[in-house]
């Protein structure tokens, strides 16, 4: 594992050491004010066992957007490419080729300092752990819409990758879990009238030929595939709208069949096609479709991130 510590005001030597269990402080600050942001992204090896990364200097910039909010300190970019570079190169052999095997890279940062207080912390620890990883065909993906709860707010912290926003998605997913659903598609606080985000991963609607998806904005991540799946798509011709998505167009779409797909997007799936959304006690099937747009989106990622197609953006590094 890739550890540094922040104290003094700066950064210091990093090392790359055996994962081991951590020794802090039962009053670090992590633990009582949840000053904690996080990253998840992938390496991954082609034929000739060259290991890959997939555009990582975009997970650093969001885990400094994240840390700021959190009122972290960022951490520079040439120590994180050069520590990164260093741990995988290590860790190569737990890296399998060939599509969905993959090194899951888990970047974070906690704020280590003992202290009651609740103030930010002036000591901070920087991570980076890995494990293989496989990504399975999760079946049929059903959503519930929310109408209760909210997983971000205007003005709050949806749009960084902070440990509290996950904790305060588990309470709601359980019940969706208990009513049949393996997700939820969260809707703005306000009057949950704008459908923003799919669990954890950014979502998109096929409407007719048309592309929708939400505008990133404070309450929702910018996810890296959200916006490789935009690039890809606008360069396949595909017309894409990113402007709100009301709940109530998406039903009405439902009704008079020009939805043609429902997918979240993410770095742990690349695309996860939803097959029904419920939305005040009623179930919309999405129906099946020969050609759907998000294989074609997986496919071609995967053929960049896997070194088996040209990356005319320079993603792949
Ligand atoms: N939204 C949320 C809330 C997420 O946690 C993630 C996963 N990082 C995403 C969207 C997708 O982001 P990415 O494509 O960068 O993995």
């Amino acid at each position: 594992m890739f550890t540094c510590d922040f104290k003094d005001g700066v950064w210091q030597k990093p090392e790359i050491t055996p994962y081991a269990p951590l020794t802090l402080d039962p009053s670090a600050r992590v633990f009582h004010y949840g000053q904690a942001v996080f990253e998840g992204m992938k390496a991954y090896k082609d034929d000739n066992d060259d290991v890959w990364l997939f555009r990582p200097k975009d997970n650093l910039a969001r885990i400094n957007k994240s840390a700021e909010r959190l009122a972290m300190p960022a951490f520079p970019e040439d120590v994180f490419m050069d520590g990164l570079k260093a741990l995988i190169n290590l860790d190569k052999d737990w890296v399998k080729p060939g599509f969905g095997n993959s090194l899951y890279i888990r970047p974070f940062v906690i704020a280590t300092e003992p202290a009651i207080a609740a103030s930010p912390a002036v000591e901070y620890k920087f991570l980076i752990i890995c494990s293989p990883a496989q990504s399975y065909y999760s079946g049929d993906v059903r959503v519930l819409v929310a109408e209760q709860f909210s997983r971000s707010a205007n003005g709050g912290v949806g749009y960084a990758k902070a440990a509290g926003n996950y904790a305060a998605q588990f309470y709601p997913t359980n019940l969706a879990n208990q009513e049949g659903f393996q997700q939820i598609i969260w809707t703005d606080a306000d009057k949950h009238e704008y459908l923003e985000e799919a669990g954890t991963m950014n979502v998109f609607f096929r409407i007719n030929d048309t592309l929708v998806t939400a505008p990133t904005s404070e309450r929702i991540l910018d996810g890296i595939t959200r916006k490789s799946i935009i690039q890809i798509a606008q360069d396949s011709g595909i017309t894409v709208d990113v402007r709100p998505v009301k709940v109530t167009e998406i039903v009405e779409a439902s009704k008079n069949g020009s939805l043609k797909e429902i997918f979240g997007s993410g770095t742990a799936a690349v695309v996860s096609p939803i097959s029904a959304f419920s939305h005040k006690g009623e179930l919309f099937e999405i129906p099946k479709q020969d050609k759907r747009y998000s294989d074609t989106f997986k496919e071609k990622l995967n053929g960049i991130q896997y070194n088996k197609t040209e990356d005319p953006y320079g993603w792949r590094e």
